[in-house]
């Protein structure tokens, strides 16, 4: 068996390069500036350093499976568990750090994600989204999705989902810089951020309505309240703009708009024919607009996201 991933060192003289060849991952200089003797450089570390995995310690590379692979050329393979290493080479966290590395920088360096996002391509063309993590363990997400842009399963919006850990602050809540391919050709996608919370959105935790979008809808809570459940069963562009106009969520690949009017009874003449104009505008650009008003959201919001999923053909999967 070939493996996928392998370090490949030249060396020359008092100097050594370092480079990755990875099937998943792409090729990628690892150093060029390893000095060999009493070197603490990256590729100097991962001949060295061990995993514990199990209370067992597993080399990084397989140092005896070595191969000569050209001149000053040697292959070194990765190990089965120094595969998970990989994801943090490629991100090159390894660089933030000067001089020596110790145990506790390559625990940091090398973190092993909260939860991974499983992707996998079926015979029939389609993908299967299945969420891994300690609380929902192996679930099944999504199934027929075609990875299309603005694909509406919940799978592709975990992906595009930024967590907020406070308002201004927005990490992507899964990295997929650190994609890699699983051993039964499973695209791998580590989330190492907001895991709690994306587990709690897929247990349906009403405690969730609150820490999810900090920062995102903080002039409106009728806008926040809406996001955060409609978000599960469709893929909504919040404040999207369209020509001179903003809308309150769009989903752009259907072309629907969708207005929440908050404070309807206060609207004066001139902001109802504002708006009477904006939809016209709209509909003459191919939108739809669906509004809704404040008090239908607040009375029974499942009942105008089922409405939405019906008008846009989407299958509501995701109740409260
Ligand atoms: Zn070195
Ligand atoms: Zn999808």
């Amino acid at each position: 068996m070939v493996p996928d991933h392998y370090a490949v060192v030249y060396t020359e003289d008092a100097r050594r390069i370092f480079v990755i060849i990875s099937e998943t991952l792409g090729d990628f200089v690892l150093t060029k500036d390893c000095s060999v003797s009493e070197c603490t450089c990256i590729g100097c570390t991962l001949f060295s350093a061990s995993i514990l995995y199990d209370e067992e310690e597993f080399p990084i590379l397989e140092m005896e499976q070595a191969q000569p692979v050209g001149e000053n050329l040697v292959a070194y393979p990765f190990t089965d568990e120094g595969e998970v290493f990989l994801l943090s080479l490629k991100r090159e966290l390894y660089k933030d750090y000067k001089g020596t590395l110790n145990k506790e920088k390559l625990d940091e360096i090398f973190r092993v994600p909260d939860a991974v996002l499983l992707i996998k391509n079926e015979a029939d063309g389609t993908f299967t989204h299945t969420y891994v993590s300690p609380t929902v363990e192996g679930r099944v997400i999504s199934k027929g999705c075609r990875a299309a842009p603005h694909c509406p399963c919940v799978g592709c919006r975990i992906v595009d989902m930024f967590y907020s850990e406070r308002p201004g602050r927005y990490i992507p809540a899964v990295d997929t810089t650190a994609a890699r391919a699983s051993s039964e050709g499973e695209l791998v996608l580590p989330v190492f951020e907001g895991e709690e919370i994306i587990s709690k959105m897929l247990n349906r935790d009403p405690s969730i309505r609150h820490s999810f979008s900090s920062g995102l809808f903080d002039n409106s809570p009728l806008e926040k309240m809406f996001y955060e459940l409609a978000f599960l069963d469709l893929h909504l562009y919040p404040q999207h703009p369209v020509g001179k106009y903003r809308l309150d969520f769009a989903i752009p690949d259907k072309r629907i708009a969708i207005e929440l009017d908050g404070h309807e009874y206060h609207k004066t003449k001139f902001q109802r024919t504002h708006d009477a104009k904006r939809d016209r505008w709209l509909f003459g650009q191919g939108w739809n607009v669906l509004r809704f008003t404040g008090s239908e959201i607040y009375k029974d919001l499942d009942r105008c996201i089922d409405e939405i999923c019906e008008l846009v053909g989407v299958e509501r999967l995701n109740r409260v």
